[in-house]
């Protein structure tokens, strides 16, 4: 059959197993353990060769089945769910190395993230070390015999700025390392990750797929395009798990053994959330292209940037990586941060918080905020303003967003 679109893919994908009620709707199994018709089949089990739900922190149908659709919609080769974004993103460094190696890495990054590279991981005896990673040269001065990966995120927040993937994938290819990309930026129905070369996408599922904000989730996605023989860290899983190391050494291992699963309940909100992903990324996107014309239009707007508009940029890298759509978060300008303020709080309709994706538009001003403990100087390196707010864009009708700043700006 012919391959069929996003959404309809996402409605489609099939349950491991047939339901007993031929449930529409994959069922939430509330429940931790699961029991074995035998002793022999327990038996087996516990020894690899007869494969069964035991334990819900492991795994579980509900969970499963979020991850089946998050795997048919990547195309990818397995997928893990996990607790969090962060989760994800610590699973992935710990699976792919160990004390003593180092990652080289973006050095824009989600706060967590730059905090758990520069201090969790740095504790543990593996090493960062940054890079803003546009120049090849520069990145492979940073590479030695001890470096297992680069990471990146597809597009930086607050800045917006776009990776240079297929430069990234040239690099990591010529010297054996993984690709590991935080795409939580860019969901799946833009982005397609294994097509340009990563190897591992880690994605903060809280935000889009979560449907709304209502929970806490991460995957673990892997493309299933790198040798996991090249990477030491894998010797033991390979010869008996193949083209599974990854995910093999994450089940009895990393993710096992550290315990951040995703619960069966957040699973089923998570589900709800991919059915419905495309829709809601394309409505934010339509209202994105509306509200930057109309900040283009206001002489009181002094600058707006979303890599998503003709006039931005980075359009092109928008066109080439992401089908036009670079996320749905845009910054803009107005002259002054007092004028900024004032202007947060007159807003009615949009909302002053901190979260990314939500299906209501949130503004902040990453200065005064996220930045706050940033020097003058590390705020300039960073490009974060004074005068700048960001809108995480939402699916309101876009006239009520458009009436609000209007209302607002005056
Ligand atoms: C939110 C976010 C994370 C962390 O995800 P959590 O689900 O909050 O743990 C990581 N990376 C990016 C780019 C994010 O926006």
């Amino acid at each position: 059959m012919k391959k069929t679109g996003f959404t309809t893919t996402a409605l489609n994908v099939g349950f491991a197993k047939p339901d007993p009620h031929n449930s529409l709707q994959m069922p939430l199994y509330e429940t931790v353990a699961f029991e074995f018709d035998s002793t022999e089949k327990m038996e087996a089990n516990f020894k690899g060769e007869y494969i069964a739900h035991v334990y819900s922190r492991t795994s579980n149908p509900t969970v499963e089945y979020f991850e089946l659709k998050l795997k048919a919609l990547t195309g990818s080769h397995a997928v893990l769910a996990v607790s969090s974004g962060m989760a994800a993103i610590a699973d992935s460094i710990l699976a792919v190395t160990k004390s003593g190696e180092n990652i080289i890495s973006g050095s824009r990054l989600f706060g967590h993230t730059y905090a758990l590279f520069q201090d969790t991981l740095a504790d543990l005896g593996i090493e960062t070390r940054f890079s803003e990673l546009t120049d090849a040269a520069e990145i492979e001065n940073l590479i030695d015999t001890k470096t297992r990966a680069i990471y990146f995120e597809t597009v930086t927040n607050p800045q917006l700025d776009i990776a240079d993937i297929e430069m990234l994938t040239g690099v990591a290819k010529k010297h054996n390392l993984i690709l590991i990309a935080d795409s939580t930026m860019t969901p799946p129905n833009v982005f397609n990750a294994g097509s340009f070369g990563v190897n591992i996408e880690v994605v903060s599922t809280t935000k889009y797929i979560s449907g709304g904000a209502t929970s806490f989730g991460g995957a673990i996605i892997d493309h299933g395009n790198y040798d996991w023989k090249l990477n030491p860290n894998f010797s033991k899983y390979t010869e008996k798990f193949g083209k599974n190391a990854l995910i093999a050494k994450l089940r009895k291992n990393i993710y096992r053994n550290t315990g951040g699963s995703m619960t069966p309940q957040t699973a089923k909100m998570m589900i709800q959330g991919l059915d419905i992903l495309e829709l809601r990324v394309e409505k934010c996107y339509k209202n994105c292209l509306q509200l930057g014309a109309f900040f283009e239009s206001n002489p009181k707007i002094k600058r707006v940037d979303y890599p998503g508009l003709k006039a931005d940029f980075r359009f092109q890298l928008t066109e080439k990586y992401f089908n036009g759509i670079p996320g749905t978060i845009m910054t803009f300008d107005l002259e002054s941060k007092e004028a900024c303020f004032a202007f947060m709080n007159r807003l009615q309709i949009i909302r002053r918080a901190t979260n990314l994706n939500d299906n209501k538009t949130l503004i902040i001003h990453p200065y005064s905020t996220i930045y706050a403990e940033f020097s003058e100087n590390e705020r300039k390196t960073a490009g974060i303003r004074d005068t700048m707010m960001r809108l995480s864009v939402g699916i309101e009708n876009v006239e009520d967003l458009i009436a609000d700043i209007e209302r607002a700006i005056e």
